[in-house]
């Protein structure tokens, strides 16, 4: 944790594990109460990219990167916004490659581009920078599937004309989620926090609802797109759906929910697996040959088979599907640490 010495604002890099290689995952610029909470969420989200990188297979570890704001401040301006990115990529480069950030919430492939400045580990650069640009259109993507095979498993069919989703969250990715499941023919129901989003609603023919309404309403599946932590006990009593996928990071606001969703005959898919996409794309950027959007479709599309991996994991040992995507990355964290197939290279 680091104070800015251009900008004065306090950053937070957690490294959570290279057993697989460098530890990659996004920088997010956001307000928090405290640097206390900044702390909290730079750790649990650097845990969860360690698990979300491991089921994936990928040879990355996790880690995260947070640029904490003052709670209810305005939006830096920006000149203190270039600042805070030239401090954060300093940061960075003092870890020599042990941690590579990328874009995340509240950061932009444009800001990658001012942290380029300082340091060589970062990833999500502009196509002209040679990088894959903004990674959200290959997240929806891995949701898109998920959220098909979470329907085949309950209904037999991965196809999407009968089906009612709601998605909670209209940004980046939820926005281009909604279009492809439209497309797809699913009913919808869309909500957003920001009132401006409720046209794409009325484009798609979609029934606009606040988020509260949204996470309740009778419809077969929710996609979580917003923040984390929308799945908790009071919310899970309440829920009308039969199924949960979507590419908010950490919806469980503990990791105890996941029994509470299975008993409740709720199948969740978890958030780690499905919304895996954009860092899927981000490490072919890593890969020897250099980036390319056909080798990234191929990998993104493979969470599909990732998904049912786990799916049947949970089904054979009964456990929920937390649990199994938390033992495939376990397995796979091992076979790393201690070889085997699968291990990847080791890195230089
Ligand atoms: P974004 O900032 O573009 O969009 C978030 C949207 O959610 C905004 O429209 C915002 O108004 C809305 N929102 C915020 N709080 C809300 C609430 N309580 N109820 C309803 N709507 C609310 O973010 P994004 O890039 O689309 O990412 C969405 C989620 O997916 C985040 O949790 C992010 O961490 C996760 N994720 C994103 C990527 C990616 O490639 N962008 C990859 C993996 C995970």
């Amino acid at each position: 944790m680091r104070r800015g010495r251009r900008s004065g604002l306090y950053s937070v890099i957690a490294v959570h594990s290279t057993a697989r290689g460098p530890s990659l995952g996004g920088c997010r610029m956001w307000g928090y109460e405290d640097s206390r909470a900044a702390v909290r969420d730079a750790l649990r989200l650097s845990r969860a990219m360690t698990s979300k990188s491991a089921v994936a297979g990928l040879p990355l570890g996790g880690g995260k990167g947070v640029i904490m704001l003052p709670a209810g401040a305005p939006a830096p301006g920006p000149a203190l916004r270039r600042d805070a990115l030239l401090d954060f990529g300093a940061s960075v480069d003092q870890l020599g490659g042990r941690y590579v950030t990328a874009e995340d919430v509240g950061t932009s492939a444009a800001d990658m581009t001012v942290i380029a400045e300082q340091t060589e580990h970062v990833a999500g650069l502009g196509h002209e920078r040679g990088g894959s640009g903004d990674p959200s259109s290959w997240t929806a993507l891995g949701v898109e599937i998920a959220i098909r095979v979470t329907c085949e498993r309950i209904w037999g069919t991965a196809d999407l004309t009968d089906r009612s989703v709601a998605v909670i969250g209209l940004g980046n990715v939820g926005g281009a989620l909604a279009r492809e499941l439209a497309a797809g023919g699913a009913s919808l129901v869309l909500a957003d926090l920001a009132p401006g989003k409720r046209a794409l609603a009325g484009e798609l023919g979609a029934t606009w609802a606040e988020p509260g309404a949204a996470l309740r309403a009778d419809v077969d599946l929710v996609a979580p797109c917003a923040l984390g932590g929308l799945l908790d006990h009071t919310s899970v009593p309440l829920l009308c759906c039969r199924a949960i996928a979507g590419a908010a990071n950490n919806q469980l606001a503990s990791d105890a929910i996941a029994a509470e969703l299975h008993a409740r005959g709720i199948l969740w898919t978890p958030d780690f697996v499905a919304n895996a996409g954009g860092i899927i794309n981000i490490a072919v950027e890593l890969e020897p040959e250099g980036y390319s959007a056909e080798r990234a479709r191929a990998r993104v599309v493979a969470i599909g088979t990732t998904i049912g991996t786990v799916l049947d994991m949970a089904a054979s040992t009964g456990t929920t599907p937390l649990a199994a995507a938390q033992e495939l990355a376990r397995q796979r964290l091992e076979e790393s640490l201690f070889g085997g197939e699968g291990a990847p290279e080791p890195q230089h």
